[in-house]
């Protein structure tokens, strides 16, 4: 299968141009101001796509996890959950604040490790819209804003492609052995800047 992914587009997904495959994937980031005519467009865009499958989580910027699943109707949306398709296992998670940093997840009590436990091992795509914390996360003032949480995850979930975005500086693609096990990581960020100029979607067959 030829799997097509880019994410943080931020309004400008019509500057990208996106190969034909048969499964599209999003890390997050739609929209650039968070309004519903953001997400409509991008649905709309979506719909134009020729992929067979198209699978989106959603990111930062972008209105509530409500909002997301009533307004993009041409794409799976995942927010913590399994999608099968064909014979390949496909996780996606949707932007959780807390999970990213110390001071929220305080408040919310919440536990990245139970919550990272829901996902299974040995699948084959992972969604997340964060970095694991020191692959694809390094900003431009040398800070790495990946999660620590993400990446002790990762070595026990192994999934053969992490796809995500966030950290617009650290687009590109990066192999990791765990354990002998090697899993390629795609920061599938489009954006530089603000400007025209974009990252090309990746592209990989699996
Ligand atoms: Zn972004």
């Amino acid at each position: 299968m030829k799997v097509v992914c880019t994410s943080d587009t931020h309004g400008m997904h019509n500057y990208l141009k996106i190969p034909d495959g048969d499964l599209f994937i999003f890390g997050g980031d739609i929209s650039e101001t968070g309004r519903i005519e953001e997400l409509i467009e991008f649905n709309q865009f979506l719909g134009e796509l020729p992929h067979k499958y198209k699978i989106i989580t959603d990111g930062n910027h972008d209105l509530s996890p409500e909002k997301v699943s009533k307004l993009i109707t041409n794409a799976y949306y995942l927010q913590h959950e399994l999608l099968e398709i064909e014979n390949l296992r496909i996780w996606g998670t949707s932007w959780q604040f807390w999970l990213s940093d110390q001071i929220q997840r305080k408040k919310t009590q919440a536990n990245p490790l139970e919550f990272w436990k829901e996902v299974p091992a040995g699948i084959d795509i992972l969604i997340t819209h964060f970095p694991p914390y020191g692959i694809g996360d390094l900003t431009r003032s040398g800070s790495h804003l990946g999660s620590k949480d993400l990446l002790s995850a990762l070595r026990r979930i192994k999934p053969k492609y992490h796809i995500f975005g966030h950290v617009h500086e650290g687009y590109g693609i990066f192999k990791e052995s765990f354990n002998n096990f090697e899993i390629t990581l795609i920061n599938a960020s489009a954006i530089i800047g603000f400007g025209s100029k974009m990252n090309p979607p990746i592209v990989f067959t699996l």
